[in-house]
């Protein structure tokens, strides 16, 4: 298919890249500092239109002192639009936000839809403050008038997925492997998720919209699951509706990283063909891979151009020639 819109696609500087080393990581950093040599080859091969790109992870969300988030995410969203006014046909931008500080992270966020026309924000999971054995969510009550503005703007978050605190991660302990994004990375990913939602946060702010990647991070699997036994179990959250009914009027969810037809098909029962959209997890995933799979999987071609692009413009405005 062409003309596809991508929208978990990443970019870095110096300051927010990985420390690891080896091949694997130093190719990644080639690719993250790239705008228009292999990124733009790479969407001119495999039909992607357009890509809005986002910070990689954790990024802001992984410095301590407010001030100087503050000051990255504003040298950053500076940066990225710079570099989006170079191909604007081609690249769009998603704030990166100094959760840090709630205010600041609001008053960001307007800035760069109001200013640099950015499409929305993305945020990589909890944000640490202060001290690194730190996690904070933004369900807590501070991040209320954080919420209203995003509300107010009427733009989507991308809830992007982080590594959990190593404080934290105890049952992985012998099992190097699942912490990280083949496990954790999900798994906290929907924590943050669902505390949004049995908060309460979208009964105070229903228009709210909230983008996660991965088809969901496993949440449309365990849905008809988790409203069962919420409907059972003496536990209950502060939130008026069923989880399934805050992920069908306030969550969309996109293909990152997920190029399979099981999981699509379940994400595509759960939530609808308006609430999926396209998307690669370039560069930690190929373009190759995901179109290959988008393009050829089993699809009235209504909803591949719904799911591959029109879901994206209407979501976020975005205007195509
Ligand atoms: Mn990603």
């Amino acid at each position: 298919m062409d003309g596809k819109i991508a929208l978990e696609e990443h970019w870095a500087v110096d300051e927010t890249m990985h420390r690891a080393g080896g091949s694997f990581w130093d190719e990644m950093g080639k690719r993250l500092r790239d705008f228009r040599g292999k990124r733009l080859a790479e969407m001119d091969a495999h039909g992607i239109a357009f890509a809005i790109l986002g910070l990689n992870s954790p990024a802001l969300q992984g410095v301590l002192d407010p001030a100087k988030a503050v000051d990255l995410a504003r040298r950053t969203n500076d940066r990225l639009a710079e570099e989006i006014a170079r191909t604007p046909r081609r690249l769009g931008g998603f704030a990166g936000l100094p959760m840090q500080d709630p205010t600041a992270a609001a008053r960001e966020l307007a800035r760069c839809v109001r200013e640099l026309g950015f499409k929305g924000a993305m945020v990589n999971c909890f944000t640490q403050r202060h001290v690194a054995d730190s996690a904070i969510y933004y369900d807590l009550p501070e991040f209320q008038p954080f919420w209203a503005t995003v509300a107010e703007l009427g733009v989507p978050l991308y809830l992007h997925p982080r590594q959990t605190l190593p404080s934290r991660a105890l049952a992985y302990e012998g099992h190097r492997w699942l912490y990280s994004p083949a496990w954790d990375f999900g798994s906290e990913t929907a924590l943050q998720a669902l505390r949004l939602i049995g908060s309460g946060l979208f009964d105070s702010f229903p228009t709210l919209q909230i983008v996660l990647g991965h088809l969901g991070e496993r949440i449309p699997f365990d849905m008809w699951r988790i409203d069962n036994l919420m409907a059972k179990l003496p536990v209950k959250y502060p939130a008026k509706k069923r989880v399934s009914e805050y992920m069908r009027e306030n969550f969309h969810l996109t293909t990152s990283g997920q190029f399979h037809d099981t999981a699509f098909h379940c994400a595509l029962a759960a939530v609808g063909a308006s609430r999926i959209m396209f998307s690669v997890d370039y560069p930690y995933e190929e373009m190759s891979a995901a179109a290959a799979w988008f393009d050829h999987t089993p699809l009235p071609e209504a909803e591949r151009m719904r799911i591959g692009r029109t879901n994206a413009t209407a979501l976020f405005g975005i205007e195509l020639a």
